[in-house]
């Protein structure tokens, strides 16, 4: 898998879309390349005084529909093609979601765990410096991704009104509740996931409280949709997050992972509970479970992982947990996946309404925020799921169809022939 590359996953799915429509490829091909890829340096004096240089990226996939829109994330293995990919998924995410944005990702190259508090603060507002010419409310607008929370979102807002001259909120989402953050925005992911399965259970005439489930990943998305779901009577036998994998066939007591993470910097190193035991990270795939929650990285159901999944269900919390090759295994074995474009688009609908909330200066209750959220994830499923059942095609292909029709139409109408 040393070779992988997730932008290439992505071409060949949509060029599979626009074959089912019917699209040449001149109606479409200015989807299959970013707009504006942005690599920056960001030189860092550490707390001891020595100097190091990391690496940075923001993407621009697409401006068809609107403002780019995505999050970023801080991990040791982001590199311009995985944000490439990321940014291209914002783009295809943020028009089943049907909000007026188009897609972006940004990332830096570092292991945050390895860097104090002042350190993580001097890294994020370098990289806004360098970024600082493409963002704006109306330009480019981030959010939290993997390893990246509210408290950092903070900083780049302060950041930017220093540079700019103006508090303006809205450039980026995913903030706390002291500097204009929203009520639900913390959870939108994890509950739209949640949602997302409701419907699923109602297609199906399956009763959530009787679904038992495996989740790979315990951060915001794992960790919020397992509390959720578990809170609607999913049992949940097993979590595994990067110390290990927990098992409890009686069900793991949820609330108290929860609890126990949040307290200890996101990481369940270290946790214990009776009837649990820790067993082989390899064994999470092969667990006798309805449904699968994947909500750590991309690339982790792919040709040498495949065969062991037993659930019937995939929920996609993560971005591209699912290699073309397993989706096309998948398929064929009737294994049905519930794909992250269209699953965990309420993280980025919950930032619309942030936005939203930031632009009128007017906030929300979270009973109004959560509500909308439903309706929102409703839409997106009911959508994609008209397409699946008019060309009888998965649901991951329906919702790359869709996002292309919006994405071509969008573009289309503005016009953008030279
Ligand atoms: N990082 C989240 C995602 O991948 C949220 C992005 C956003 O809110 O802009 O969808």
């Amino acid at each position: 898998m040393a070779n992988y590359n997730p932008y290439e996953n992505m071409l060949d799915v949509l060029d599979k879309a626009a074959q089912v429509l019917g699209y040449q490829k001149e109606d479409y091909e200015f989807v299959r390349y970013p707009e504006r890829e942005l690599t920056v340096s960001i030189p860092i004096r550490m707390d001891d005084g020595h100097v190091e240089v990391f690496s940075g990226y923001r993407v621009q996939h697409s401006t068809a529909r609107g403002a780019a829109k995505g999050g970023i994330r801080f991990h040791p293995q982001s590199d311009e093609n995985e944000v490439k990919a990321l940014a291209a998924w914002m783009t295809i995410k943020n028009a089943i979601g049907n909000i007026p944005y188009g897609g972006a990702k940004g990332g830096i190259r570092v292991d945050p765990h390895k860097l104090s508090a002042r350190e993580l603060e001097r890294l994020t507002r370098g990289y806004v410096r360098k970024i600082y010419p493409i963002i704006g409310p109306d330009k480019d607008v981030p959010a939290p991704d993997v390893n990246t929370n509210g408290q950092i979102m903070a900083w780049i807002a302060d950041e930017y009104a220093a540079l700019s001259g103006s508090w303006q909120p809205g450039v980026v989402t995913g903030k706390p509740l002291a500097t204009g953050g929203s009520l639900g925005r913390n959870e939108a992911t994890g509950r739209g996931l949640l949602f997302t399965l409701e419907t699923w259970c109602e297609k199906n005439h399956k009763d959530i409280r009787n679904l038992t489930m495996a989740v790979q990943g315990f951060g915001n998305v794992g960790s919020v949709g397992a509390l959720l779901m578990h809170q609607e009577g999913v049992k949940i036998t097993t979590i595994g997050d990067i110390n290990g994998t927990w098992h409890n066939p009686r069900g793991l007591d949820i609330e108290a992972m929860y609890v126990y993470a949040n307290s200890h910097g996101r990481s369940l190193k270290g946790y214990t509970e009776e009837g649990a035991e820790i067993i082989p990270d390899s064994e999470l795939f092969s667990q006798d479970v309805d449904v699968l929650f994947m909500a750590a990285l991309e690339n982790q159901l792919n040709g040498s992982t495949m065969e062991k999944v037993k659930a019937p269900l995939i929920l996609e919390g993560a971005n591209g947990p699912t290699t073309e090759e397993a989706d096309a295994y998948f398929e064929k074995k009737g294994i049905e996946v519930l794909p992250d474009v269209m699953s965990n688009v309420g993280g980025v609908v919950g930032s619309y309404f942030e936005w939203v909330q930031n632009r009128t200066g007017y906030y929300w209750t979270e009973a109004e925020y959560n509500e909308r959220l439903q309706k929102k994830m409703r839409e997106a499923y009911e959508d994609v799921y008209a397409l699946k059942e008019k060309y009888h095609v998965t649901y991951r292909l329906a919702a790359y169809m869709l996002a292309l029709q919006r994405v071509v139409e969008a573009q289309n109408t503005r016009g953008f022939l030279g």
